[in-house]
């Protein structure tokens, strides 16, 4: 930690944001003296941006000044006046700014963002070649970029901006994405939810480029069409991607339930692996048609091996177990019943449910691809939960695999917080 406890730095660095009158030269050579924007935390609250953390809650902010806006770069100091970051400001979330920057001597510019998208797309140029076109690019704090998500899709790269700071760097961004990756099109989704926490509106169409009628992928040799502007997320689940091979891996010869299927991911990458049957249930009536014309795109896999349901998963699971019904590998993939850990008695009763009636439907020998991607419920939670099910199911089962998101996907060691998917591979014994 010594690095960072150069105490005083002198602030004469330009923290320029690019809007006219609100560039930030800081010039401060002692305790919270300086003339830009700076958040100043309380005493003793600078523990966790000495750790690197790229969050500053408003609780830690002792006062503002300057008057920064909405998605100002401002210069984060401790009490004592010490340097401890740059950060986007936020005045309307209770993650009152997010880090950029941890250096005193970083410039906040087009030319940091340029940057910093480039180095994120280079590490993941080996991801593509021609039976793997999509990916993401940009993954939010654990690249560097708090609040910016960038997910590519063979030809177009969508990109979703769920903070100030990042709304207010959008459009360098994007230049800079499709300057790296070379796409025709860079799409914004940004209508996540949480934007309005940041008091943010919702915000989509073509940032760079045209939007080409129909954009398909390639995953795992597997060709799929994304619906980037209806669908859910920025279009596609790729966190899952080496889940959906592992599931491939195994499936042979298996009778396959793929419960929460959406546009059929787990599904196709079952048939490709030999799958006998594979029922697939979603309550989306869209995601479902899009499910099925992903499966006529590929004519090597067998349309006749899959049964697709629109139903709710939670009465599903209790008719096909009062009809007999048994499976051989199982994928519960649900969406996050648990955003945050208030949510979590609730989502975990939610998780026991459908893990109980999978233990049940689940052949002796089955596997079990469960998953939970609340940030709410840790993976510990999450492994006691489906312990929990089993006992209640009267089934034993044994870990054969811990599934996470894909490395495309990473987690930054200073940002815990995005480790946000846990899956488990279980074998009924
Ligand atoms: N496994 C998928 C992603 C699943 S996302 C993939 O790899 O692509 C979660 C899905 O659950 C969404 O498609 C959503 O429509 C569906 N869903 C949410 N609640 C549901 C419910 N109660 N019953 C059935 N489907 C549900």
């Amino acid at each position: 930690m010594k690095a960072h406890t150069a105490a005083k730095v002198d602030r004469r660095q330009s923290h320029r944001a690019p809007r006219e009158g609100r560039a930030a030269v800081v010039r401060a050579t002692d305790a919270g003296q300086g003339v830009g924007p700076a958040l100043v935390l309380a005493p003793g609250r600078e523990k966790s941006s000495r750790l690197r953390h790229p969050w500053i809650f408003s609780g830690a902010v002792e006062r503002v000044e300057g008057d920064p806006a909405s998605g100002d770069t401002v210069t984060v100091v401790a009490a004592d006046g010490t340097f401890l970051a740059s950060a986007a400001y936020s005045p309307a979330s209770q993650i009152r700014a997010r880090v950029w920057s941890f250096d005193p001597g970083q410039a906040i510019d087009s030319a940091f963002f340029t940057r910093t998208v480039n180095r994120a797309a280079t590490a993941r140029a080996a991801l593509f070649d021609r039976d793997h076109t999509a990916g993401r690019i940009l993954h939010g704090e654990s690249d560097g970029l708090p609040g910016v998500i960038a997910d590519r899709y063979g030809d177009v790269v969508v990109l979703q901006c769920l903070s100030a700071g990042a709304e207010r760097w959008r459009d360098v961004i994007a230049e800079a994405l499709r300057e790296a990756t070379g796409v025709r099109c860079v799409y914004e989704r940004s209508d996540a939810e949480v934007r309005s926490l940041e008091g943010l509106p919702v915000r989509t169409g073509a940032l760079q480029g045209v939007l080409p009628d129909v954009v398909t992928i390639v995953e795992d040799g597997i060709a799929y069409r994304v619906d980037v502007v209806h669908g859910q997320k920025t279009g596609f689940y790729l966190d899952q991607r080496d889940n959906r091979r592992s599931v491939r891996e195994r499936a042979a010869g298996r009778r396959v339930l793929n419960a929460f299927c959406y546009t059929g991911g787990f599904s196709l990458a079952a048939l490709a692996g030999g799958a006998a049957s594979v029922l697939s249930i979603d309550s989306s009536g869209d995601a479902l048609e899009l499910a099925r014309d992903n499966l006529a795109r590929n004519a090597t896999l067998d349309s006749a091996r899959a049964q697709w349901h629109q139903a709710d998963v939670f009465e599903e699971l209790r008719k096909l177990r009062d009809s007999g019904a048994a499976f051989d590998m199982i994928v519960l993939d649900p969406p996050k019943f648990a955003p945050t850990a208030a949510h979590a008695e609730r989502a975990a009763r939610a998780y026991k449910d459908i893990n109980l009636l999978a233990f049940k439907l689940l052949a002796p020998g089955g596997l079990l691809a469960t998953f939970s991607c609340s940030g709410g419920i840790s993976a510990e939670l999450f492994q006691k939960i489906v312990a929990g099910a089993a006992l209640d199911a009267h089934a034993d089962g044994q870990i054969i695999g811990h599934l996470t998101a894909s490395g495309d996907h990473p987690v930054a060691l200073n940002f815990p917080e995005s480790d946000y998917l846990k899956g488990l591979l279980i074998r009924k014994v």
